[in-house]
């Protein structure tokens, strides 16, 4: 994601809302035009298995659970696992 660098005064404005995130498009005084994305809030820019933060088993954010149990194979901290004693990962 290419970050929003500020050249100039920003003559228009234009944002386009999407499942992926909201696009963003400026033109500025001097006739270029800046254009980024921002993820939605509380995604991430790369939804999907394509995600470098895409954690196949939970919820927990990076790509492994915060608390794996061997037993069933769920996540304790996303209350996946309901064990009496959760052996962790
Ligand atoms: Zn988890
Ligand atoms: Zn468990």
């Amino acid at each position: 994601m290419s970050g929003h660098q500020e050249h100039g005064a920003v003559v228009a404005v234009w944002t386009e809302h999407s499942a992926i995130g909201h696009h963003y498009e400026e033109l500025l005084a001097d006739g270029k035009v800046l254009a980024w994305t921002e993820p939605p809030f509380g995604e991430t820019g790369h939804p999907g298995e394509d995600d470098p933060d895409y954690n196949p088993v939970c919820h927990c954010p990076g790509p492994t659970p915060r608390a794996f149990c061997m037993e069933c194979a769920g996540c304790a901290d996303c209350d996946q696992c309901r064990c009496p004693r959760p052996t962790l990962l």
